[in-house]
């Protein structure tokens, strides 16, 4: 049967906020039908990292903070360290650049916790259900603790995963910093030093040192350092870093997939998609680059397999922007290939769709 997404597009009469769309949409959305009454509530956000200005504003949060704490629950916003060494990578680096991306408990009305700790290591290994790649997935204890889990996503492209939408940030987002190595260890970044132009721009993106550069002034990846983070592969800005495992991001998809599951199984769970500013990368970055299709509304959905579908058809039947990088790709079949040749974001929904995390099957409801 096919799962309900709900949608609003960005569209405000005079008198009306988006803000004020939004609460209406996710209460359309029978987001009431979860029974909060005095129960923990994680929402699990992306407090985008410094410098990138396409992360969600913290209006959003709060929007969804006030709808949960009317009905009873105990909100608060939470996320897990990264892998790599940027300003997230411990909880105190992580609450500072919350704080400077303007999420406080004044702005969202609810406090923030690091859900795996103070330096990325209280996690819970969970089971995963009819997993495949992940028998078990590493989630932070915080959001494992909470009843109830609703995801708060900024749905935009993704260098590795070909999109970040609801699963990403529940399977790579609710991952420990070991849980995040597990789902990138299979495959390392290569240059090809024929396309490299000894730029050397790459290198300061990489937080472990693993660029470096020989007497030819080309760009290479010291693997015995490299965690497979796949940062670097959107920085280059002549495609010369590519993952040299044509199979690696669909493993990664499909262990994104699992670690979704693992996220949400056995309790009350709901999905609410933004799809604005949508940049060709993940907000992980400390930059970004410009929307590729404009704004085109918001998404909400208990089944985030039906959600994540209906946005990356969304976006697909927009049209490019001109300025934006797609048109300096060449175009092999949709928007986020196009961007990100070597990813197909079709893995993560299908292998999704397979372990029953929900189905790629949905109406459409536009409120
Ligand atoms: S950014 Fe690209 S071109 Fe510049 S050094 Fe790195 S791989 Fe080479
Ligand atoms: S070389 Fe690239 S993939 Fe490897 S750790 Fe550095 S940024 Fe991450």
């Amino acid at each position: 049967m096919a799962s309900k997404v709900y949608f609003t597009d960005m569209r405000c009469d005079v008198g009306v906020s988006l803000l004020e769309k939004l609460t209406k949409l996710i209460t359309k959305a029978e987001i009431d039908k979860i029974d909060f009454n005095n129960k923990f509530v994680a929402i699990k956000i992306h407090f985008g990292e410094p410098g990138n200005l396409a992360f969600l504003r913290p209006n959003f949060s709060k929007t969804v903070a006030d709808k949960i704490k009317s009905l009873g629950g105990k909100p608060f916003l939470t996320d897990c360290g990264t892998l790599y060494v940027g300003r997230r990578n411990n909880a105190l680096v992580h609450l500072e650049a919350a704080f400077e991306n303007g999420y406080s408990p004044m702005s969202t009305g609810c406090q923030m916790i690091i859900a795996d700790g103070l330096r990325g290591t209280d996690d819970v290994e969970v089971a995963v259900a009819g997993g495949e790649y992940a028998k078990t997935a590493k989630i932070g204890r915080a959001i494992m603790d909470a009843d109830i889990i609703v995801s708060l996503n900024h749905f935009k492209g993704h260098e590795a995963a070909g999109f970040g939408g609801a699963l990403k940030n529940l399977g790579m987002g609710c991952g420990s910093r070991a849980g995040k190595m597990h789902m990138h260890n299979d495959g390392k970044p290569q240059v090809a030093p024929n396309v490299c132009r000894g730029c050397r721009f790459c290198a300061k993106f990489c937080n472990h040192g693993a660029i470096e550069f020989g007497d030819d002034n080309k760009a290479k990846i010291n693997h015995a350092k490299c965690l497979g983070c796949g940062r670097c592969i959107g920085t280059c800005n002549f495609n010369a870093i590519y993952n040299d495992n044509a199979s690696s991001n669909v493993l990664l998809n499909y262990k994104i997939a699992e670690y979704s599951k693992a996220v949400v199984d056995g309790r009350p769970n709901f999905h609410i998609n933004i799809v604005n500013q949508v940049s060709p990368y993940c907000d992980c970055h400390a930059e970004n680059d410009a929307a590729v299709v404009p704004d085109i509304g918001m998404f909400a959905s208990f089944d985030p397999v039906a959600l994540d579908k209906a946005c990356i058809d969304a976006v697909n039947a927009a049209p490019e922007i001109k300025t934006s990088i797609l048109s300096q790709r060449e175009h092999h079949s949709d928007h986020f290939t196009n961007v990100h040749p070597s990813t197909d974001w079709r893995t993560q929904i299908s292998h999704a769709e397979k372990i029953g995390l929900g189905s790629s099957d949905y109406g459409l409801i536009t409120i």
